[in-house]
């Protein structure tokens, strides 16, 4: 499982990130996936290996500008590079409203079947590679997390058994896979006896703004991975005149700590954390750190994490 941060700013792109939007691969596949879609995503895409001729769908958080401003130009773009394969974009409700609107009024054709899909919260969808399901979050306005579990691998035979018992691959374990019994040279080979114990499938939570995380709790105990916001320290926060329905690095260590979550990355960045300022995403780190002790990371813009099947989580 391959992530590729092509946004991590919250609010408003800065010099070192743009805004939202993260793109999510699974082992030996040829697609992928795209959350959120900030302004400028299609800009960010241009530096990475990813092509919109690939993406087989879009999800959004929820729609502040910053999670999916970036929709139309995405959509028109991949018209003009001729990649006519159907589209599904999964969103709040409001989504059915913006899109056909825009497209409308720029007189825009796309060539390519777009089915837009408003969900609501405890929806599930199947897919190929992985279920996902719709998690409400806290926010200012109605804001989703997707919970992601990769399908288990229930059919892997044991090769090595079988090898040793005169059975060299063929279509045969073909038959085995399927679950039938075979008969090869007058000895009979029982499917389940060669089965391997199922992989299970990797499971992720990647979330949308979001000022509680403890609102995942019953996904959280020992996720393989989440991705979520951590806009601000506390300090910062609790200086602030307006207070926005964003989590500090404070809450959101204390919570993944709690709940012993294997890998975090944090991401939607306060535009006051920057190399050069008072403050810096390191500050952001060592907030979370005091807390919680597995594996995390700041997400920066063009970032890649390979989550393995050991559950070990490496920027690649
Ligand atoms: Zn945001
Ligand atoms: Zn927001």
């Amino acid at each position: 499982m391959r992530l590729t941060f092509l946004g991590t700013s919250a609010g408003k792109p800065t010099k070192e990130r743009n805004v939202s939007a993260l793109a999510l691969e699974f082992d030996q596949d040829n697609k992928w996936y795209l959350f959120d879609c900030g302004e400028a995503t299609q800009h960010q895409l241009l530096k990475t290996s990813l092509s919109i001729g690939k993406l087989a769908a879009i999800f959004i958080t929820h729609l502040h500008g910053d999670h999916y401003f970036g929709l139309p130009g995405l959509l028109s773009s991949k018209t003009l590079d001729k990649s006519l394969a159907p589209l599904t974009i999964y969103g709040p409700k409001g989504l059915n409203k913006f899109l056909p609107c825009i497209l409308d009024i720029s007189h825009e054709h796309l060539g390519y079947e777009l089915t837009i899909i408003e969900i609501e919260a405890g929806a599930s969808f199947h897919f190929d590679k992985f279920s996902l399901k719709v998690l409400p979050l806290v926010h200012s306005i109605e804001s989703f997390a997707y919970y992601i579990k990769e399908q288990d691998i229930t059919n892997k035979l044991d090769e090595e058994k079988l090898r040793n018992n005169g059975l060299e691959p063929s279509q045969l374990y073909g038959e085995l896979k399927r679950g039938n019994d075979i008969v090869f040279e007058g000895k009979e080979f029982i499917s389940r006896e060669y089965m391997l114990e199922p992989i299970k499938g990797r499971r992720i939570i990647i979330a949308g703004d979001n000022s509680d995380p403890e609102v995942l709790s019953s996904y959280l105990d020992k996720l393989d991975l989440l991705v979520h916001e951590s806009t601000y320290t506390q300090e910062v926060y609790d200086a602030l005149p307006t207070k926005f329905l964003h989590t500090t690095a404070k809450a959101l260590g204390l919570s993944v700590q709690k709940h012993q979550v294997k890998n975090l990355i944090a991401t939607h960045i306060s535009a006051r954390y920057s190399k050069n300022s008072d403050y810096t995403a390191q500050d952001i780190c060592d907030e979370i750190q005091n807390s919680y002790k597995n594996n995390c990371f700041i997400a920066n813009d063009f970032d890649r994490f390979y989550l393995s099947r050991d559950r070990e989580l490496t920027r690649i």
